[in-house]
């Protein structure tokens, strides 16, 4: 049987070879890049390069790059470190956040949630009347994991500071897809992760623009401008920053070619009776999110996979059963058509060929699991 076609770039895209070659002489080298030694001064330089490296490609100062451990990290930094200000109690976080935003409620603070459209895109006059002088930061997805709806994520900013309060945007499903230039936006803190962009898993940045407070949220050794404490994985620190430059050199045309193929997928899906299209413009190119209308995902995702298809739902799985999508409820979708979605996500290695595989495939798998639902 043919390689199966990955279609899960945005759970995890694989390791680059242009990564791993990067990260080979690091990976060898002892040295904590804090150690005053040769041998720590030599990781020390290799870091700051990496870090330079995103900084530029983000469009911000090499200072205002944290290392982190991933996305996840990078997000509760932002939301819990926001918090301090008595006088500021409160979080303002789209109803369609990543867990690692959205699970900080009843953690911290006070939250409000900023509904969305059935499309998914934030409602920025509903946003306008919830968030005040009360709220700390506004936290944002740029581009959704889910169904790859892109946020106005330029204008919550101003919205955002008219009120005093911060913008975070979770740009971990934007990077390599859409253009991220903080030159150019009043954004203050923006999340990335390594391994959605071909970097190794396991590293991402917080990027806090100057001027910023921020607290910490762990605490040790006050690496990282006292935001983050603990020992910086530097070869990890490097993949990620050839990952990105890579990301980015790319940008347009890859953009494009993915565009093309997500189109395709979608006006296919939109021919299928009884499949609903979740993915509406704008939106980012590497996503496609539809309903399958009278399945259960799980079900579809198996036979998927035995034709050599692998996709995903998008949404949290816990232990082994996945949960109707947050994200799609908060939509308007109901319990039923929530748990009949799947999630197609496009990376480096896709081609027309994976689409026109899916696309054979697909009547057939919707049919079965059609039957075996009903
Ligand atoms: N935000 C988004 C939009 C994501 O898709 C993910 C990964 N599922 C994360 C945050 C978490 O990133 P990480 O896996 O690096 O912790």
């Amino acid at each position: 049987m043919d390689e199966p076609s990955y279609l899960d770039h945005a759970a995890g895209s694989p390791v680059l070879p242009e990564v791993v070659n990067a990260m080979v002489p690091a990976l060898g080298l002892p040295g904590n890049p804090n150690s005053t030694h040769a041998a720590g001064r030599r990781a020390r330089r290799m870091l700051e390069e990496a870090r330079e490296l995103i900084a530029a490609r983000v469009g911000v100062q090499p200072s205002e790059v944290v290392f982190t451990s991933g996305g996840t990290e990078s997000n509760n930094l932002a939301v819990l470190g926001s918090l301090g200000d008595p006088a500021r109690p409160q979080l303002a976080i789209s109803a369609v956040e990543h867990a690692s935003v959205a699970a900080v409620v009843g953690r911290a603070g006070e939250v409000v949630r900023l509904p969305v459209n059935p499309e998914g895109h934030v409602l920025l006059h509903a946003a306008e009347q919830l968030v005040g002088a009360q709220t700390a930061v506004v936290s944002l997805l740029w581009v959704n994991n889910e169904t790859g709806a892109i946020q106005p994520v330029v204008a919550a900013a101003e919205l955002a500071h008219r009120h005093g309060a911060l913008l975070h945007s979770d740009a971990v499903a934007a990077l390599g897809h859409v253009e991220v230039d903080l030159s150019s936006n009043a954004i203050d803190l923006l999340s990335l992760s390594a391994h959605k962009v071909g970097g190794p898993v396991g590293i991402g940045a917080l990027i806090v623009r100057r001027g910023v407070r921020l607290r910490p949220i762990g605490f040790g050794g006050g690496q990282e401008a006292r935001l983050r404490s603990g020992t910086v994985p530097v070869a990890l620190a490097v993949g990620f920053a050839a990952a990105v430059e890579r990301a980015c050199n790319r940008l347009e045309p890859e953009a494009a070619r993915l565009r093309a193929l997500r189109d395709r997928l979608i006006a296919e899906l939109a021919r299928l009776p009884e499949v609903r299209v979740n993915t509406v413009e704008p939106a980012g190119p590497a996503i496609v999110n539809a309903t399958f209308v009278g399945t259960r995902a799980d079900d579809l995702l198996l036979l998927l996979d035995e034709a050599g298809i692998e996709a995903s739902t998008g949404s949290a799985c816990s232990a082994g059963v996945h949960q109707p999508s947050e994200v799609l409820l908060a939509m308007g979708r109901s319990q039923a058509d929530a748990a009949a979605s799947l999630r197609f996500s496009f990376g480096p290695d896709t081609t027309a060929g994976d689409i026109e595989r899916l696309v054979a495939v697909l009547p057939e798998a919707v049919a079965r699991a059609r039957r075996a639902f009903g």
